[in-house]
């Protein structure tokens, strides 16, 4: 639109023209005032009975919430406004009238559930708590990519309609391709090493993950965003320096640059940036600290995956992110490295928030004969996945890297509830629209 000026914009003197939605009206009798609200803020235009123009008054008054208007008039200091300022107009155009019942109070008085706010998505983005959220998470995925152009890593985009999985079985959503069986792919995983192994070496993606889980929970999406990493000569420990850093960084510009939003969201006054370095805890000491807690009914033993309740204990118990190293072999995935003096051992790690699993990652089995036994111990056919161990043939250098949830990050570092309210539009087990 041209001439417009944004609500924040507005100087005491000018004469402008805002453009954006009724966001009230309050009529004191003699007066009346309607907030206009736009994307960088609120402005407070007035309307004088008596000494203005009556079907402008008529306009302004009658005028349903929600509906878009532009008015233009004259910008001047106002003590008692919301913002300091206030709009004298001269003119006001509906632009796009919105009906006077509403499916969600976008002014936040009546609330609403999450599924009447997801199924009305454009009205709830209109409250300023929830447009905050989307824009911490544009800023931890603008730190993300920063962090790894930083850390000399390029970023790619791999397939997401596949002919096989990374680790083939129930997570997969079977598509149809030109009348043959495909898939929606669940971690860039293969693609990403194929690439480290080319002189490219240190690359990153930042891209939608498809997985078929049944559960529904909290912080499950059938489709979520993965922070991608690999690097060509990278160790688990050089993956798990990238993950912190990245992590850290994603803090760092949000306490930074969101100022206004973690105030919108009510988190300004206790918001911290993670300062001590990850611990880095292997799955050994891990399994003896939560049955040291007594929080489980059953002691873990050596070989069992951790239960969420025991991920909480020892979340609390250690109070910070940190890291689950030396993983058995057996419960990590069979392209993960086993260290070379105990195979029972592998190179696997995971990154926690003292509430939920942040990261996977771990060394890559880059040797091509223990790679295609790994297939076969896992069921997989070698010869379906021949595009990517063909590939371990022709130099494919030692690499490691991690996948990082995007929605359990923006979740964890604004302690939000539910992984959905992360996503403008979630897909689980109950919906595929809007
Ligand atoms: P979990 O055990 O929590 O289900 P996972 O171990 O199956 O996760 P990975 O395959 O290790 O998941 O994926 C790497 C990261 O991607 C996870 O640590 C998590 O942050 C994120 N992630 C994986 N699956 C999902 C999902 N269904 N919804 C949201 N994020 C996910
Ligand atoms: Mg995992």
């Amino acid at each position: 639109m041209q001439d417009r000026t944004y609500t924040a914009d507005a100087e005491p003197g000018d004469h402008v023209t805002v453009a954006g939605w009724v966001h009230e009206v309050r009529d004191l009798g003699g007066i009346a005032f309607l907030i206009l609200r736009d994307s960088a803020g609120r402005i407070q235009v007035k309307f004088e009975k008596d000494e203005m123009d009556e079907e402008l008054v008529e306009t302004g008054l009658g005028v349903s919430r929600e509906s878009v208007v532009s008015v233009t008039g004259a910008v001047e200091e106002e003590p008692r406004a919301p913002t300091g300022v206030e709009v004298t107009p001269e003119g006001m155009e509906v632009v796009a009238p919105a009906d006077p019942e509403l499916p969600l109070d976008p002014s936040g008085k009546v609330d609403a559930d999450l599924s009447t706010r997801l199924d009305n998505r454009t009205l709830d983005l209109r409250k300023d708590e929830v447009q905050a959220v989307f824009e911490v998470r544009a800023e931890i995925l603008r730190a993300a990519r920063e962090t790894f152009r930083d850390l000399n890593c390029t970023e790619i985009n791999t397939p997401k309609i596949v002919a096989t999985g990374t680790e083939g079985g129930t997570e997969l959503f079977p598509i149809t391709y030109f009348g043959e069986e495909a898939f929606m792919n669940q971690s860039p995983q293969l693609f990403k090493q194929l690439i480290a192994g080319s002189n490219v070496e240190r690359v990153f993606e930042i891209g939608p993950i498809f997985r078929a889980e049944e559960h529904n929970t909290p912080r499950h999406l059938n489709e979520a965003t993965s922070i991608d990493f690999e690097g060509a000569f990278c160790d688990e420990s050089d993956a798990m320096d990238v993950a912190e850093a990245v992590v850290r960084s994603a803090y760092e510009a949000v306490a930074e640059n969101c100022t206004e939003e973690l105030e919108a969201l009510d988190l300004a006054d206790d918001f911290e940036v993670p300062e001590e370095e990850f611990p880095r805890l292997t799955y050994e000491e891990t399994i003896e600290r939560i049955n040291a807690t007594g929080e489980l009914d059953d002691q873990l033993v050596w070989g069992d995956d951790l239960p969420t309740e025991g991920e909480k204990a020892l979340g609390e118990d250690v109070g910070s992110h940190y890291f689950i190293t030396d993983w058995p072999s057996e419960i990590k995935p069979f392209y993960i490295q086993d260290h070379d003096d105990d195979e029972q051992l592998s190179t696997g790690f995971d990154l926690m928030h003292p509430t939920m699993e942040l990261v996977s990652g771990g060394k890559r089995e880059h040797r091509y004969e223990q790679l295609v036994d790994g297939f076969e111990q896992q069921g997989l056919d070698p010869e379906q996945f021949d595009y990517y161990t063909k590939m371990f043939r022709y130099g494919m250098p030692p690499h490691a890297g991690f996948g990082l949830g995007g929605e359990r990050l923006v979740m964890t570092i604004l302690g939000l509830e539910n992984i959905r309210e992360a996503v403008l539009f979630p897909r689980d087990r109950q919906r595929l629209s809007p």
